[in-house]
């Protein structure tokens, strides 16, 4: 019974799940606090020369509906979205896309299998990992990783 639960435990990603949520929570503080810290006073400000509109209300008879507290919220929502979206998610977009290209870039990601024992080896490879046959490197590979096509010579490790 407790192997089954350190299997459960163990299993798929949970300790990196857990990371990611603890990650997740204190990025939350982050955005939280900036949002606190500059967007609020912000719109503050841009309310401030047209009027709390927080205050804004009718009545009819002795029923009170205050419209100005959802204005103002949705008002503020509007606003911290906008600067989250430009502050934060466009620039990790980009930062994302920038590690992306760098993995594609990765000489020995594009794949083959060896013409002898049919094991996936690098298609840059000259020389079988598994069965150590020499074999000939895929040319448009070599091109794209920026080593001369048909020199025998060993390509450098990288
Ligand atoms: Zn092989």
């Amino acid at each position: 019974m407790l192997n089954g639960f350190k299997d459960f435990i163990l299993r798929g990603n949970v300790v990196s799940m857990a990371i990611g949520l603890a990650v997740g929570s204190a990025f939350t503080a982050v955005v939280t606090g900036f949002s606190k810290a500059f967007i609020t006073p912000l719109i503050g400000l841009a309310t401030g020369s047209v009027g709390d509109f927080s205050e804004a209300r009718f009545s009819v008879g002795k029923t009170v509906f205050p419209y100005g507290l959802a204005i103002a919220a949705t008002i503020a929502f509007a606003i911290t979205a906008l600067v989250l979206y430009f502050l934060f998610v466009v620039p990790m977009a980009k930062v994302q896309e920038r590690f992306a290209k760098e993995e594609a870039l990765d000489p020995k990601s594009e794949k083959r299998d060896c013409p002898r024992c049919y094991a996936e080896i690098p298609a840059i490879a000259s020389r079988c990992a598994h069965c150590t046959s020499e074999v000939e490197p895929v040319s448009d590979a070599l091109l794209k990783a920026g080593l001369a096509p048909g020199a025998d010579k060993v390509p450098a490790a990288r």
